[in-house]
């Protein structure tokens, strides 16, 4: 089993302000922790290249990416929402976020590496088609799988999304598209408070209550997401991996422990050798707690590597 572990320097650089959550520290901790573990030695460390105009305005509106390229100030920042600062780093690190997604694809359907995952900030999973939200400015997994549809001639991506938030922009770029099965866990009600009622065929909503444990969370996964994933028979499955729903985290009031992300990652990868020969590709999206962040990651990534 060979697992890439895409990075850039230039993620560890955006940097919104001393108190705010989304930190550098975040992408140290999973690296400190995979060493500590002796698993670094045994990842293929891939460099992530900056993904292009052309793949982001893929799963983005034009005029929104031209205006994040303008806007990226050379000093100070600019608030596009509260929370979401766009700093004299951030763009790079947003391209190269994005980029790391559309590497990844090529290295697991070229064959070259069974599965991957992206260590990558800012994270994605809230960006919408022509918006930048709860501190996402390009939609990393959006651009990743639509690189994977339209460039490796795909029909059939699942998106898997187990962060505490629902992952609204995913959501909102693949609605009623089914080539796509976007499924999402979350806390609710819980920002972003996007209304999980009616929705399209290929969206799969799997909100949970606050205090919700791993139990919960496993039932909810057996009964709901495999069966979906079983019929859907996925030719590639990408994960929004969020480690925000673990007990330890400060912004999610969900119960996971580490023990539930060795779980999900190890039925993902179950799936993933049923219907496409294991080809997985993850990306880092929340997760606020450094130790519980570093620990989570570990153990989905250890199980990425069949360890
Ligand atoms: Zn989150």
């Amino acid at each position: 089993m060979t697992t890439a572990y895409l990075t850039h320097y230039h993620c560890d650089k955006h940097h919104m302000g001393d108190e705010h959550p989304e930190s550098p520290m975040r992408l140290a901790a999973i690296q400190d922790r995979l060493i500590a573990g002796q698993l670094l030695d045994f990842l293929r460390l891939v460099e992530a290249k900056p993904a292009t105009l052309e793949q982001i305005i893929a799963a983005h509106d034009m005029d929104y990416v031209n205006a994040i390229f303008a806007k990226a100030p050379k000093k100070g920042s600019v608030e596009l929402e509260p929370e979401t600062l766009m700093m004299p780093h951030t763009l790079e690190a947003a391209t190269h976020a994005a980029g790391a997604l559309v590497q990844a694809v090529d290295l697991v359907m070229s064959g070259e590496m069974n599965n991957a995952f992206c260590s990558v900030r800012p994270p994605g999973h809230h960006a919408e088609h022509d918006r930048a939200m709860g501190f996402c400015f390009f939609n990393n997994i959006a651009v990743g799988a639509k690189h994977a549809l339209d460039k490796h001639a795909l029909s059939r991506v699942a998106i898997v999304d187990f962060d505490v938030h629902h992952g609204n922009g995913t959501e909102q770029i693949f609605s009623g598209d089914n080539r796509v099965l976007y499924a999402s866990s979350y806390q609710h009600p819980f920002y972003p408070y996007s209304d999980p009622g009616d929705s399209h065929d290929n969206i799969l909503h799997m909100p949970l209550e606050a205090g919700s444990t791993g139990e919960v969370f496993r039932q909810m996964y057996t009964e709901r997401l495999f069966p979906a994933l079983e019929a859907f028979q996925p030719e590639l499955i990408m994960i929004s991996a969020g480690f925000d729903a673990h007990k330890a985290d400060p912004m999610g009031q969900l119960r996971l422990d580490d023990s539930d992300y060795t779980w999900v990652t190890d039925q993902l990868m179950a799936i993933a050798g049923r219907h496409c020969q294991g080809r997985i590709v993850s990306v880092l999206e929340g997760g606020y707690n450094l130790d519980a962040l570093g620990r989570a990651a570990y153990c989905h990534i250890r199980s990425l590597m069949g360890m």
